[in-house]
């Protein structure tokens, strides 16, 4: 393998160990402590690990967590009334709707009724305009991961090609946006389902982000020489966990690449915690 390993485990452990602090002298200056309220609804086994190990973060940061569990036959009004509680509660600082919700429910009725000043996944329209606009107030949290793994490792966006395969809300989109922004400055292609010819827009790419959601879909041979891959991609295959790039061709090419597992993943946890704690400060404002 030629490419460095940019090692998500590590850099989010860094980040968790910086928000602790910045969580402690929060508590120690305001005597508050932030609070992150989660909404599990029904019994999807994948969800119910990941609210686990946000729960588990977020003690270990010395931020509160409160789980609320939903069975899966929850009404639309039902989880709307929890919503608005949570969101006139002022000891719940971010409220969390794990996804996805049972298939009965509107998703986005549910993400929109959560208070912005709350929406600590950065998911509510006003959070999205105001990202885009360059005027952030929380970070959507892998794209957040993906951008810190970029500065800690060293790699320079500024002028660069960035070609971003995926346009979710939750990843690509905003992935592209802040590639986007002033101060990244990124040249950004972002590739879909419907797009032509995504090899070559990937064999053009400085930096290369996969979040397709299609195990191994990036092959090897599509890796510009010398570029810095990220693969957002968490895919189980069979008992083992593969991400969207053929791994171990992409990094006989590539300068730098993020593994699957111990990439990209704990990072979204680090940011979510980060972003707990900055709703808390200005819920203070
Ligand atoms: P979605 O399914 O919401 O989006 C997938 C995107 O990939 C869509 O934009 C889709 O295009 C595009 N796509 C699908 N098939 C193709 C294809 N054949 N060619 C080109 N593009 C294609 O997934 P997410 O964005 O939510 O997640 C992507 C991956 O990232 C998943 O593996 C997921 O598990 C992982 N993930 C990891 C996280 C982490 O913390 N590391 C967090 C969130 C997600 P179109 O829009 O045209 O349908």
């Amino acid at each position: 393998m030629g490419a460095v390993l940019i090692d998500g485990k590590q850099i989010a452990a860094n980040c968790r160990n910086a928000t602790a602090e910045a969580a402690a002298k929060f508590n120690a200056e305001f005597g508050v402590t932030g609070h992150l309220a989660a909404v599990l609804v029904g019994d999807d086994p994948a969800s119910q690990v990941y609210v686990r190990n946000k729960e588990r973060a977020c003690e270990k940061a010395g931020l509160r967590s409160t789980l609320h569990r939903l069975s899966e036959s929850t009404s639309q009004t039902e989880l709307l009334e929890l919503v608005q509680t949570l969101n006139q509660d002022s000891s719940v600082h971010g409220i969390l709707v794990q996804l996805p919700l049972p298939a009965h429910l509107n998703a986005t009725e549910i993400l929109d009724a959560i208070t912005p000043l709350k929406d600590v996944d950065a998911f509510h329209p006003e959070n999205v305009g105001l990202l885009l606009q360059g005027r952030p107030r929380f970070l959507p949290c892998t794209p957040a991961g993906v951008m810190k793994m970029l500065e800690v490792s060293g790699t320079e966006t500024v002028g660069k090609r960035a070609v971003v395969v995926g346009r979710s809300d939750i990843v690509g989109k905003p992935m592209a946006a802040l590639l986007l922004q002033r101060g990244a400055d990124a040249t950004v292609t972002v590739c879909h389902s419907r797009s032509q010819d995504i090899a070559e827009h990937c064999r053009s790419a400085d930096l290369l982000v996969a979040a397709v959601g299609i195990p191994e879909f990036i092959k090897g041979d599509w890796i510009r020489p010398g570029s810095v891959v990220i693969d957002v991609g968490i895919n189980r295959v069979e008992d083992r966990l593969v991400g969207d790039v053929e791994f171990a061709a992409a990094a006989e090419r590539a300068a730098a690449i993020t593994p699957v597992p111990g990439g990209v993943g704990p990072m979204t946890i680090a940011m979510l915690l980060e972003n707990t704690l900055h709703a808390a400060r200005l819920q203070l404002q």
